[in-house]
């Protein structure tokens, strides 16, 4: 990454004169008044782990003339590392991977970042209805076992229907479409505590509830992360490993070695795509002109920005969609003890819960263990006496010391990050409503005139995943560089 200011020769800054220099039509040089003005070939809308790896990918195929926009102040997007006061990473946004998830692994050791295995020792603590019980693996009647094993097994076979590529083109694909999961459930599973603890596992994995889930997303969602064992699990499943240092290292890295200008503090606020004139992005202080854009977050989050004289309505259905599907706000807490002493007892730090605020917690201390950090993930909706601060802090402690001893009151430290009230990131998975998908989902990925787009959501293998962001840049940058070459 060059300095954060704009320097590049390409960049034609303010002025008419820059204007004229693009021999833009009378209409589009109105809408760039008094701004500066700078010309590249390629924009791209979004510094998360999808647009650093587009622009790093672009960089490999020869194209270097490109200008990264990001809202933040910061590259990583859904990734973060906070920084605790005795100097340790504590990961408050995305942060594991396992395997299959090639594509992010391989980036990470490309840039000099190792991955460990996460800590899964010891006994887990499990309260989930009126039981309370330490264990592996939460423990079930037999009958609930074999009946959510039987729906599993179900819902897999269902899955086979839906391509990961166009789930929208399965042969079924409006009947799984115009059901939730909670619909299917109620309709094929007379067992209850099944709907339970598909509820939970809803909720912790897709931010969630059944009843506002797709059943086709659900099931698109499940093939493209390898099955349902492959997203609940942690030793070999989807939780397995972190990456050293933290996730957001990755993007700090991969912009520091880019070539492009990644220009922070700046939000697209629209997009005109005229036929005739280059693209013209708008932020607050810029008009960027280009060859093409690429817009590279989420559907629901590229839905704040407006799309002048372009975008077919199927797309802004889409998106628009996304942005209104019912989902869990999220909170990720980060609390930190002078040692992993929990270990010490036989315990592995993870708690699964009905009861907020501890209802899902891992141990997620550095690789060294030279502390130890707990983190909680908990839904302010379903915990509302808990919406201030100091009061959530205080139970959170409590609860924690409860479970895994005193020493649990003692922490070193304590932060949060409110996915919630973060303007520029809707959620963590996004889930997406019924009847979407099968009718305006083939607008995912297509480019829409010389609108790109990127972003995990766009990807077929590990969707919501960090993987899939890496694997949406790397599809967009060989679909641009066929593009304008
Ligand atoms: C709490 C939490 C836990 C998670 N856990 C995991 C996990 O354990 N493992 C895993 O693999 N994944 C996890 N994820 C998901 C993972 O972090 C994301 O899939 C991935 O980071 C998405 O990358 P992206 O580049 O597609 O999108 P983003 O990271 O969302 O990047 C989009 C970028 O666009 C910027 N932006 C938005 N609007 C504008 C605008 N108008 N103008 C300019 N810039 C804009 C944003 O600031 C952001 O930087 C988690 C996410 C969260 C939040």
């Amino acid at each position: 990454m060059k300095n954060k200011i704009i320097t590049r020769r390409n960049f034609i800054t303010t002025t008419a004169a820059g204007i004229s220099a693009c021999a833009l039509p009378l209409q589009a040089a109105k809408l760039l008044t008094a701004k500066k003005t700078i010309k590249t070939r390629v924009a791209i809308i979004g510094g998360g782990l999808a647009g650093l790896t587009t622009a790093r990918n672009l960089e490999r195929l020869g194209i270097t003339d490109v200008v990264i926009l990001e809202a933040r102040s910061r590259v990583g997007g859904r990734t973060l590392n906070l920084r605790s006061p005795q100097g340790h990473h504590l990961e408050s946004g995305g942060e594991w991977t396992g395997p299959g998830q090639d594509r992010v692994q391989a980036l990470a050791t490309e840039l000099g970042i190792s991955q460990f295995p996460c800590y899964y020792k010891g006994d887990a603590i499990f309260e989930l209805g009126n039981t309370t019980h330490k264990g592996l693996v939460p423990r079930v009647g037999l009958g609930d076992s074999k009946d959510f094993i039987s729906a599993a097994l179900r819902l897999h076979h269902l899955g086979k229907s839906v391509p990961v590529e166009n789930a929208w083109l399965a042969h079924n694909a409006k009947l799984l479409d115009q059901q939730t999961l909670a619909d299917w459930l109620i309709a094929n599973v007379p067992n209850r505590a099944v709907h339970g603890i598909f509820s939970r596992f809803t909720r912790a994995v897709f931010t969630s509830y059944p009843h506002h889930i797709s059943l086709l997303w659900y099931l698109f969602y499940m093939n493209s992360c390898g099955g349902l064992w492959s997203l609940m699990r942690m030793e070999g499943g989807a939780q397995d490993s972190r990456f050293d240092g933290g996730s957001q290292e990755i993007s700090i890295r991969m912009a520091n070695a880019l070539k492009a200008n990644v220009m922070f503090g700046e939000p697209t606020k629209e997009i005109i795509d005229r036929p005739g004139s280059p693209v013209i992005v708008k932020t607050s202080s810029a008009n960027i002109l280009c060859e093409r854009v690429v817009v590279a977050m989420s559907p629901a989050d590229a839905n704040r920005i407006d799309f002048t004289d372009c975008l077919e309505p199927e797309r802004k259905e889409l998106m628009a969609s996304w942005a209104n599907t019912p989902k869990l706000p999220a909170l990720k807490v980060a609390v930190v003890y002078k040692s992993p002493f929990w270990r010490k007892k036989g315990l592995s730090g993870h708690i699964m819960g009905d009861t907020p605020p501890v209802q899902l917690t891992f141990d997620n201390s550095p690789k060294s263990g030279e502390v130890g950090v707990i983190s909680l993930f908990l839904s302010l909706i379903e915990a509302k006496g808990l919406t201030d601060k100091k009061v959530r802090k205080k139970a959170i402690i409590t609860g924690l010391a409860k479970r895994l001893g005193p020493e649990g009151a003692r922490p070193i430290y304590y932060t949060e990050k409110d996915w919630a009230r973060d303007l520029w990131s809707t959620g963590c998975v996004l889930p997406l409503k019924p009847d979407v998908l099968h009718r305006v989902g083939h607008t995912l990925r297509k480019a829409s005139g010389r609108i790109h787009w990127a972003g995990t959501e766009t990807s077929p293998v590990w969707c919501g995943y960090m993987d899939g962001a890496v694997r949406s840049g790397e599809r967009c940058a060989v679909e641009l560089h066929k593009a304008i070459t």
